[in-house]
């Protein structure tokens, strides 16, 4: 059984992540979407509320699991029995940071191989810092999350 795991900060989850997501599940046969806890980090939603926000977002996707982790990314793949790392390409931009990253993984886990996806072009420059910057901005976010990040932060969100 091949199990994959996601990570990332998804603070919030959208609809790019999901398109990623929906994509690995089809590829995988179990895929661990797990939120990174970040100690120096404060973020915008509590990890909690991540996690909560994202198990709301994948009830119809039967072969995933959702979670949260702190510590090395590899350690947690090791502990769940995880061979893949899954992450996003969208633009140029990304690539720097997530080639050094794999690098950085490989070189401690060398059975860890991190899988690159893209998502479809509508959703390619959606990222999580754009939409709270449209939100907290009055703008409208719901074409860009999933409806319960647009039920959430419109109604229980408090700036
Ligand atoms: P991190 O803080 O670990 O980068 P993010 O939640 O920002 O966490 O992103 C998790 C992963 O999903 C990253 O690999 C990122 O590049 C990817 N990603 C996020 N949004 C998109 C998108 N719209 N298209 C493709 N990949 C994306």
């Amino acid at each position: 059984m091949k199990v994959a795991i996601y990570p990332g900060s998804f603070d919030p989850i959208t609809k790019g992540h999901l398109d990623i997501l929906k994509t690995a599940t089809e590829i995988f046969d179990k895929v661990i979407i797990a939120v990174a806890k970040n100690s120096e980090k404060q973020g915008f939603l509590p990890t909690d509320v991540r996690v909560k926000l994202i198990k709301e977002s994948v009830k119809d996707l039967a072969n995933v699991e959702v979670d949260s982790f702190e510590g090395l990314t590899i350690n947690y793949a090791r502990e769940k029995g995880a061979s893949v790392l899954i992450r996003g390409l969208r633009a140029v931009s990304d690539f720097e940071y997530e080639m050094q990253l794999s690098q950085a993984n490989s070189a401690l886990a060398s059975e860890v191989k991190t899988v690159f996806l893209t998502t479809k072009p509508k959703y390619n420059f959606i990222s999580s810092s754009t939409i709270k910057e449209i939100f907290l901005n009055n703008g409208d976010i719901s074409k860009f999350v999933p409806e319960a990040v647009n039920d959430y932060l419109n109604n229980s969100y408090k700036c």
